[in-house]
């Protein structure tokens, strides 16, 4: 929703703390706001700050922009009044914010009265009143038939024990399951939230212990909890979303996708629909894949696409994907031409026909008998060869589960983890280093930058094309060389005299000699790939390199070759801390825009991604059909 002039909003508890802190912000995007709390005075006080604040944005307005109604929230009537004078005053009610909330004063199981004065009443001001409030809005939105948010004020003490007060703590994390479970209430254009700010410093902190606030890291800023309820308020795909907000960590969704996916399959029990239901898959007698029947680097005419019937059943450990989205890597040719496999020209030819694809997200389809940790609708990801099929059938075990088969998660499995694992292990990568990544704009290269600026480094990017170096500034590089404009060696000898620490090159050749001539003392340059020579007229020739044990020894350099399939054993681990950084947003995943349906169009994308015009990830979407189903979910 775009906060913008005449909206109107109703905050509980908006006379102090993050209740005035939310309705002040409001009226400074012109929004209306109706006031409702216990305090008269300080209520009143608000409501003419925001009148104030809002008289930029209205002229001759015949009724105020802002309003006070005294109203106890645990008061049944009181509340339904106070929404009926807000609908009055304003027409409808866009923005509703459940934000009264107290503290418990005593210890609950001390409490020798019926509670009614403590504990009960925290329970009645913090959950049953927001349950209530939440009622009444869902009920006058609807009513108005217009799209509205409602944000309830959760608390980190929701989502982990606060043992000084277990009661607030309880009623902070009824409020977010409760909001939670109104997700689906997105459908009708109603999207329900909770924010959960750690301590900030408001009369209702003034009672916890400081040394608990000091142990998480002091107060928050009241702005950055501001800034959490507009970006629940304004982002349209928030919906049933908790936004914890920390001193030490900042924004982060709760549950991370890592906790999500472990929810999701653990608590499914066999036969009950998954949290996402998506299309049924009907199994067809055949499915066509791509096999690779002649060894060529030429990936056109390395392949065909052939019909394969089912083999049912399953083997106990196998699964069954159906595969939505394929990637394509600068490697698909290499694999192609056999290079993957050891042994002779002719010992290789023996494989024939093998094949094709690294990489590719969907869902199961069908499942082993022994098969637990994926289940019918799981979606997963995968990395084993194979992948440029319509389904394919593989041991569970090689199964990556993931939050949705989306390009973006295709884009993190080989560009991604590669990017991560190796600036890790080869790159020993830390910060307040000179990185210079090489073909930056690229599907990998894109991780790199990103990941080396989250760490703290500078960044210096290569790339070739306008488009390319607008995409790269857009992802925080420091230094963009686009080499058709200017020259990557002069600008590296200009502006970096000292050389960089990390290099991360996948373009090799020319490119490779200037990188290692640029590298500083302790460097390190990581050879991720070397593409430009992947095609040559007959294909790869090795290269030898002339003089550079006598160029690495006198500089204490390292030259670190880094092969993705190696590191199996780490890719789980850095594939959740990409999701997370995704989910987060701090880190962005470009795909290209060309669109490439169907086994019939991978050999053009292959050579779209050759021809070195493509821009961040290049996906294949293999069933056309089924993803437009998916993508309305
Ligand atoms: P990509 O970066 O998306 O590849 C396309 C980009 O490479 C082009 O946009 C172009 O960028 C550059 N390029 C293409 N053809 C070129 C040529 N003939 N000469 C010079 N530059 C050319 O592809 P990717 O799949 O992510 O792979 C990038 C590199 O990483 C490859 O070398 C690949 O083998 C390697 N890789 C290695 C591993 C591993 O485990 N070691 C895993 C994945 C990828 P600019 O013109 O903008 O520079």
């Amino acid at each position: 929703m775009e906060l913008k002039p005449g909206l109107s909003a109703l905050v509980t508890g908006g006379a102090s703390g993050i209740g005035k802190a939310i309705s002040l912000a409001l009226a400074q995007k012109g929004v209306f706001v109706t006031i409702v709390d216990f305090s008269e005075v300080r209520g009143k006080e608000v409501a003419s700050l925001i009148e104030k604040e809002n008289m930029k944005f209205h002229e001759n307005l015949r009724f105020p922009s802002a309003i006070f109604v005294k109203c106890d929230v645990t008061n049944a009537s009181d509340v339904v009044a106070a929404f009926e004078k807000h609908m009055e005053t304003y027409g409808g009610l866009d923005i509703c914010i459940n934000n009264a909330g107290i503290v418990t004063t005593n210890l609950f199981h001390k409490d020798k009265t019926d509670g009614t004065s403590t504990w009960r009443r925290t329970v009645n001001v913090n959950f049953v009143a927001v349950i209530d409030c939440t009622r009444i809005a869902i009920q006058m939105m609807r009513f108005k038939k217009k799209p509205g948010v409602i944000i309830n004020l959760g608390s980190a003490s929701g989502l982990y024990p606060m043992y000084a007060d277990p009661i607030y703590s309880g009623t902070k994390g009824g409020v977010v399951l409760f909001t939670r479970s109104l997700a689906p209430l997105k459908r009708e254009g109603i999207r329900v939230n909770v924010l959960c700010p750690e301590f900030v410093q408001t009369e209702l902190s003034s009672t916890v212990n400081p040394k608990l606030i000091d142990a998480v890291g002091g107060f928050m800023a009241m702005e950055d909890v501001v800034n959490g309820a507009f970006e629940l308020i304004k982002d349209e795909s928030k919906a049933g979303a908790c936004l914890w907000i920390a001193q030490r960590r900042g924004m982060e969704y709760w549950p991370s996708p890592t906790e999500e996916r472990k929810y999701l399959i653990n608590s499914r029990s066999k036969g009950s629909v998954t949290h996402i239901k998506f299309p049924n898959i009907r199994l067809p007698h055949s499915f066509e894949k791509i096999v690779v029947h002649t060894l060529s680097h030429n990936f056109r005419s390395a392949t065909k696409i052939v019909q394969i019937q089912f083999k049912f059943p399953i083997e106990p450990q196998h699964a069954l994907v159906k595969i939505i989205y394929a990637g394509v890597n600068a490697s698909d040719v290499n694999f192609s031409s056999g290079r993957y496999f050891s042994g002779n020209a002719k010992e290789v030819a023996t494989r024939l026909p093998f094949d094709a694809g690294f990489e590719a997200v969907g869902i199961v389809a069908s499942v082993g008998d022994s098969v637990r940790h994926v289940k019918v609708g799981t979606p997963v990801a995968l990395m084993t060869f194979g992948s440029y099929s319509e389904f394919t059938m593989v041991p569970a075990k090689h199964l990556l589960p993931v939050p949705r088969p989306d390009p973006e998660v295709v884009a993190m499995l080989t560009s991604g983890l590669t990017a991560s694992i190796s600036l890790e292990r080869a790159g020993h990568m830390q910060s307040g280093q000179v990185v210079l990544v090489t073909a930056a704009a690229g599907g990998t290269g894109q991780f790199a930058v990103q990941l080396a600026k989250l760490a703290g480094n500078k960044v210096v990017a290569t790339c070739g094309g306008e488009r390319k170096a607008a995409l790269l500034k857009s992802l925080g590089v420091d230094r963009v060389i686009d080499y058709r404009n200017e020259k990557v060696k002069d600008v590296l000898k200009k502006e970096f005299p000292k050389g960089v620490d990390i290099v991360y090159e996948s373009v090799g050749g020319e490119m490779f000699d200037l990188c290692l001539n640029a590298l500083a003392v302790y460097g390190r340059l990581i050879v991720i790939g070397m593409i430009s020579q992947y095609q040559g007229e007959h294909g790869w020739k090795p290269l030898t390199y002339t003089g550079l044990c006598e160029k690495i020894l006198a500089k204490s350099q390292t030259v670190a070759g880094f092969f993705l399939v190696q590191y199996a054993h780490m890719w789980q681990e850095h594939l959740d801390r990409l999701f997370d950084l995704y989910a987060s947003r701090k880190l962005k995943v470009a795909v290209d825009p060309k669109k490439f349906h169907g086994l019939a169009s991978v050999a053009d994308a292959v050579e779209y991604l050759h021809s070195g015009e493509s821009l961040g990830k290049v996906v294949v979407c293999i069933d056309p059909a089924f993803s437009q189903q998916m993508a309305k979910l």
